[in-house]
């Protein structure tokens, strides 16, 4: 058998160990991966010159669509996520009518003729009328994971709906009796922070750290006890997304502990960043905000023992940010090209965490846990040839030309990805998108 792509000399990393080999693509799967002299010959060769293969990064937490037109921003933050490496990114989307079944078919279709990569979906609960569609929902598009929100107060200005308590249990009573259904939840006392804002607002602050201490740790802290109970109560599998909090791993080693199905995902820039860096000012505000150094060592340390389960960039691309008002600017920035380099940089290079504990967090993990195994996540035979080489040694500066706002701007990192493939094509090389292949990429959650 001749391969169409075969990957040779490389040092392969999966989430549970590694070796000295490469591997093998026919038809878009991988059809041998180990040793180079039991590899097959390939149409295509690359000599990986002992550079890092491993899976492609699975984000699972992305928002597009927000403000640009949604095809246009399959296009190009997907074309983004390429070259940082990402092979599949999931949405979180949102849809204020009563069903979700004709917006999942139009953003399937759209997402079908304009994305790069892979991709598919977690549906936002906008009204009540969401929580009874579940069922139908799971049966006829395959989304089994669903999204709440707080901490969003009645005149955000992203016209986000915050969840009640009472839809976040009849959400997850009915999610526990479907198989591997997953409630989603945004953890922050949405009164507490309410009432804290009118009084933050009347000081006349403008900084990053207004912000912050507007909703501070305790906010999430709380809601992530209360949402853990309801899991108890419930039995419902839950996925606090983007925990900002030290906090947040503590609390679901504990739940873990107790049998509980619990897991924590946190996003690059609360491992790099702090609300009161000096270089950063309201621009860099996000929903949950930035926190002061000690919540990000705890999370470091949940990266470190394992509690946290799984990485997300919360990549949202929003129009130039004004700089104006603080209370009225939007929460978010971009990271799909550097969320693996900022790990690599300040996880792997500076705290020694393993490749493997890497590959764990940012492609294994998030395929488990969204449906996604075994045809992504990790690479074995049969599995989709999704992969990327890493250059771990490669210094670049950052640079931002594309949509929304990146707070990483100048900064030096090591460790970056040098190839990126997607069933077996070839989208990013040497830094460079081959865009020819917009409206490849596939919808991955689908019916069973
Ligand atoms: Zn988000």
């Amino acid at each position: 058998m001749k391969a169409d792509l075969v990957v040779r000399n490389a040092r392969v990393v999966l989430h549970d160990g590694e070796f000295h080999g490469g591997l093998a693509v026919k038809d878009g799967v991988v059809v041998a991966i180990g040793a180079d002299s039991a590899l097959p010959q390939g149409t295509r060769e690359i000599d990986a010159k002992g550079k890092v293969l491993m899976p492609g990064v699975i984000d699972p937490h992305c928002h597009l669509g927000v403000k640009y037109p949604f095809p246009e921003d399959m296009r190009t933050e997907t074309a983004a996520a390429a070259s940082g490496g990402v092979t599949t990114a999931l949405l979180y989307i949102r849809n204020l009518k009563p069903s979700y079944l004709p917006f999942y078919a139009e953003r399937k279709e759209l997402g079908e003729q304009n994305s790069l990569i892979d991709f598919g979906f977690h549906f936002g609960i906008q009204r009540e009328e969401h929580i009874a569609e579940i069922p139908e929902i799971v049966a006829k598009t395959g989304v089994r994971s669903f999204k709440c929100y707080f901490g969003y107060e009645p005149d955000n200005p992203i016209g986000i709906v915050p969840a009640t308590d009472g839809w976040v249990y009849a959400a997850m009573r009915i999610l526990s009796k479907i198989p591997n259904a997953v409630i989603n939840v945004h953890c922050e006392n949405t009164q507490i922070a309410t009432w804290l804002k009118t009084e933050m607002k009347a000081t006349g602050r403008q900084d990053l750290g207004a912000y912050t201490e507007s909703r501070p740790s305790f906010c999430e802290v709380e809601t992530i006890r209360r949402m853990i109970f309801l899991a108890e109560r419930t039995g419902c599998p839950l996925h606090l997304v983007h925990t900002s909090v030290g906090m947040g791993p503590v609390l679901a080693a504990e739940a873990q502990g107790r049998g509980l199905n619990v897991t924590v995902e946190t996003c690059p820039h609360y491992l790099t960043r702090t609300c009161y860096d000096s270089d950063l000012d309201m621009t860099a505000k996000i929903s949950p905000p930035l926190r002061p150094k000690e919540d990000q060592d705890g999370l470091w340390q949940g990266i470190l023992n394992g509690s946290v389960y799984s990485l997300g960039t919360d990549h949202v691309p929003f129009f130039p940010k004004k700089g104006e008002d603080l209370w009225n600017e939007l929460p978010g920035v971009v990271s799909f090209p550097w969320e693996l380099s900022l790990l690599l940089h300040f996880g792997v290079h500076q705290r020694g965490m393993s490749l493997s504990r890497l590959v764990e967090l940012n492609s294994y993990n998030p395929a488990r846990r969204f449906g996604l195994a075994p045809k992504k996540g990790t690479l074995r035979t049969g599995a989709d040839a999704d992969f990327i080489l890493v250059d771990l040694d490669m210094e670049k500066t950052v640079e931002h030309t594309g949509k929304g706002t990146c707070i990483y701007t100048g900064w030096k990192l090591k460790g970056w990805p040098v190839l990126t493939v997607s069933r077996g094509t070839v989208l990013m090389e040497d830094g460079h998108v081959d865009e020819s292949g917009f409206g490849r990429g596939r919808c991955v959650t689908v019916p069973a």
